[in-house]
């Protein structure tokens, strides 16, 4: 680091073992809510989702790198551009890493972003356009993997309504497996949604239980679709089953009763994005 340290802005890297440490205590709290609503930040573990989120244009606050990570030329790239961002470089022990990131063999390299949300009114979906609305989705292993395969299928988004989750919770952020920085994401009350979709004039596809419609007989080309899931323990409410156009239930065999919501929003979406996917990569 120390090439960095020479050419970059002097007292920008900061050396830190204790974790009675300002500044690592700062960064501990943004494993709870409250902190990181205060702050408007979050946190992303290891340097590939660093290096992506930095590429994507997301703001870094902080670098985190364990001293055995010096050395490094792609960790020292990363250092050198929070530098050039204006944020700080923190190079620290594996005991601060490990309470920092409350994971035994912590990643290396940890990053500190600003908190970044779609405001609800500036979507607006185009033809083809595939969106995701979850209600009061709770499980963050659940909203990460919902983001992660919209990411994958090339849908736009996810719109999360009601009381939900934390999409930049340390356990979403996990599961997103950085997708969390190429998925935009917005939060409305149900109310707001409720208005929102007003003005929406494409497909709103809900998914229920007691849907009478077979998800594979529906036609969701050319038009923009929005996915409406229900929540993991109660199903949609009624009064967003009324606002579909469409109540769609995957069928089912066996015992269970319903299928977990990532998967069930996983099914969906393959099928809403069939002739959009191919296994072409365009060389
Ligand atoms: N007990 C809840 C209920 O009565 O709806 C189960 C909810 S399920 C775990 C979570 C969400 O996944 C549902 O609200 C629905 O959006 C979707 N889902 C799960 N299985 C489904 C199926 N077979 N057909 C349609 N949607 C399904």
């Amino acid at each position: 680091m120390t090439g960095h340290r020479t050419a970059g802005a002097p007292g920008r890297v900061k050396e830190v073992t204790s974790l009675a440490n300002p500044l690592v205590k700062e960064i501990k709290a943004l494993s709870l809510k409250k902190f990181r609503d205060e702050q408007q930040a979050f946190m992303a573990e290891g340097l590939k989702l660093v290096i992506d989120a930095l590429d994507l244009g997301w703001s870094i606050r902080t670098l985190i790198f364990a001293k055995s990570a010096l050395g490094n030329p792609a960790v020292e790239k990363a250092a050198a551009r929070t530098v050039a961002a204006g944020g700080t470089v923190l190079e620290v022990t594996e005991k601060v890493l490990t309470a920092v990131t409350r994971r035994d063999n912590p990643q290396a390299v940890v990053g500190v972003f600003e908190q970044r949300l779609v405001p609800l009114k500036d979507i607006r979906p185009a033809p083809g356009d595939v969106w995701v609305a979850l209600d009061r989705v709770r499980d963050p292993g659940n909203l990460g993997t919902v983001i992660r395969t919209v990411d994958a299928v090339g849908a736009k988004g996810v719109i999360l309504v009601g009381e939900t989750t934390d999409p930049f919770s340390l356990e979403t952020v996990r599961a997103t497996m950085g997708s969390i920085f190429a998925v935009p994401v917005a939060k409305a009350s149900q109310d707001a949604f409720m208005a929102w979709r007003k003005g929406f004039s494409g497909l709103v596809a809900g998914t229920h239980l007691k849907g009478a419609v077979d998800y594979r007989s529906v036609d969701f080309s050319g038009r923009p679709v929005l996915l409406l899931m229900g929540n993991e323990q109660q199903g949609l409410p009624d009064a967003l089953a009324e606002i579909c156009d469409r109540l769609l239930r995957i069928p089912q065999a066996g015992r269970a009763d319903s299928l977990n919501l990532a998967v069930a929003t996983g099914v969906m979406l393959f099928e809403i994005r069939r002739s959009g996917l191919t296994l072409d990569d365009g060389d």
